[in-house]
């Protein structure tokens, strides 16, 4: 029998009363989890009315005392890495040893968090006139609110999470409905951490949770991260309601591999990089142009990497690449290569309907690599988030780039290359929010921002690091005048 999953609101765990509820499925096997409920509008309200309360409290707590329960939640992270990467792989399909890598990165957040006494200092102008002082202190906003995606359900929730928290507001958060299972285990051990019930809460369920906390009075802030369009609207629908919103959209990333990279090592990780998760990264190489006489040698070598790759079942040894989320995605991925080939592109390695052994019926599509996309194709322009990889070319650099900053995402742009002087020009001119030079995921440590220009990003400040305090505080000027004639003289 299936369990319900609960929400977490007020310290404790809650049944949801929702009328309707989905199956989690193990992408791989087809097995049927648990199920999760799509909470309901006053069901969400209601968490957001109590972290409103717990809001009035926790602010005034120490910044240096807010931090203590993170540093506990770290170390209980830490002792459960393995129990929960396992969740991570049996609800979202990727291998363990990428649920392992994306804990990290949570955990990292976790750390970076606990220097929220130093990164939400003000800072101080002494005399601006005679007698008068003028600085900033950064308080906290009050309930934020973080909507979050399928693909990485322990570490996008910690790129807004632990920050919003220790500095001093309190949180709501709905993670995708289709992975609720790592949240779920996530927020057991952040129950034994000491923040006081309302500070921290989990909310299941999908648009409807979704729309109530962005129309809210009582949320100030929403952090989303998703597909293009969603975060288009909710960005526009949650400005309307007054708040500060960030939204982290979709992605097409191209990789530039010039004729002077080392191409063992460049086919290596650019194969790492598209099919790594399945390509359902929003850092995955989706185009690679290679510019000259790179051409031949990196068709050669990734079609070899494509082909090698050793697809299965997340959990077992040696596997890596794990199926894709859901039959409709599959089903998408399959539309998009048959579109590519439509398009003139020529199937160097086709991945579609796979025969895994053990797993027939799971959501597989193999590494796959199209030849000769059309720059101004469909193909070309489209997020597939799947293991395929378009190959197109350039006869220089300056028309590499170009072709980079052709498109209408801005998540990530890398370049494989040993020019130094090349690497700068690039790193200059190509049109990403995050640039890997000889790296193919070229993903932010925690305590730098997570960028992402034109359409991977709606907002202006990003998830992590000092962007993240500066997100969820805001900046109030004081200006003060103690003129020493109206003090008692000592
Ligand atoms: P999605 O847009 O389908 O869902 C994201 C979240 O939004 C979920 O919690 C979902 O319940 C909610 N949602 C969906 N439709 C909604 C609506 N109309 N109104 C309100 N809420 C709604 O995204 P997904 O398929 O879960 O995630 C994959 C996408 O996320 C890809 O496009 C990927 O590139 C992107 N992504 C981007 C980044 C980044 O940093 N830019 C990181 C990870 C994933």
């Amino acid at each position: 029998m299936t369990l319900m999953l609960r929400n977490y609101v007020h310290g404790e765990w809650a049944a949801s009363h929702a009328a309707e509820s989905l199956p989690v499925v193990n992408p791989a096997t087809l097995e049927e989890l648990e199920h999760v409920p799509l909470s309901s509008r006053e069901e969400t309200a209601k968490a957001v009315e109590i972290a409103h309360d717990a809001f009035l409290a926790w602010r005034n707590v120490p910044p240096g005392d807010r931090i203590q329960p993170l540093f506990r939640l770290k170390a209980l992270l830490e002792r459960h890495i393995e129990e929960i990467a396992s969740t991570i792989t049996i609800e979202c399909g990727k291998t363990l040893n990428e649920s392992r890598g994306e804990l990290r990165r949570a955990i990292e957040n976790v750390e970076t968090a606990c220097g929220v006494p130093m990164l939400m200092q003000g800072e101080f102008s002494e005399n601006i006139a005679s007698g008068i002082d003028e600085f900033v202190i950064r308080q906290p906003l009050g309930v934020t609110a973080i909507i979050a995606p399928f693909n990485f359900p322990a570490m996008i929730p910690f790129w807004f999470l632990p920050y919003s928290i220790a500095c001093g507001n309190t949180c709501v958060l709905k993670p995708s409905e289709r992975v609720p299972l790592t949240m779920q285990r996530i927020f057991e051990l952040i129950d034994t951490c000491g923040f006081p019930p309302g500070v921290v809460n989990l909310v299941n369920g999908s648009k409807e949770a979704a729309q109530t906390l962005i129309e809210h009075p009582h949320v100030q802030a929403i952090s989303f991260v998703g597909t293009t369009a969603v975060a288009r609207s909710i960005y526009a629908h949650a400005a309307s309601h007054g708040k500060r919103v960030q939204c982290q959209g979709g992605a097409k990333n191209p990789i530039v591999v010039l004729p002077d990279a080392d191409m063992e090592m460049t086919s290596q990780i650019a194969a790492d990089s598209a099919f790594g998760c399945a390509g359902q990264r929003c850092l995955a190489a989706s185009l690679a142009i290679t510019v000259g006489d790179a051409q031949r040698a990196f068709t050669d070598a990734i079609a070899a990497a494509a082909s090698s790759r050793r697809v299965g079942y997340g959990l077992d040894d040696g596997v890596e690449m794990g199926p894709v989320i859901s039959a409709d995605s599959r089903e998408r991925i399959e539309h998009w290569i048959a579109r590519g080939a439509q398009e003139g592109a020529s199937l160097v390695v086709d991945g579609r309907k796979p025969r895994i052994n053990g797993f027939e019926s799971g959501h597989f599509v193999r590494p796959t690599v199209l030849d000769g996309v059309r720059p101004d194709g469909a193909l070309a322009a489209t997020e597939i988030f799947g293991p395929v990889l378009g190959l197109l070319h350039a006869d220089s650099v300056e028309q590499a780039i170009a072709l980079v900053n052709s498109g209408r995402y801005g998540n990530m742009a890398c370049l494989f290359t040993s020019s130094g002087a090349a690497a700068r020009q690039f790193r200059s001119a190509a049109d990403a929010g995050n640039i890997g030079i000889n790296v193919g995921v070229a993903a932010p440590l925690a305590w730098f921002p997570f960028s992402g220009h034109k359409e991977s990003f709606f907002g202006d400040l990003h998830g992590q690091g000092r962007d993240a305090v500066a997100f969820f505080t805001r900046a109030k000027v004081v200006v003060e005048r103690w003129p020493r004639e109206w003090s008692r003289r000592f």
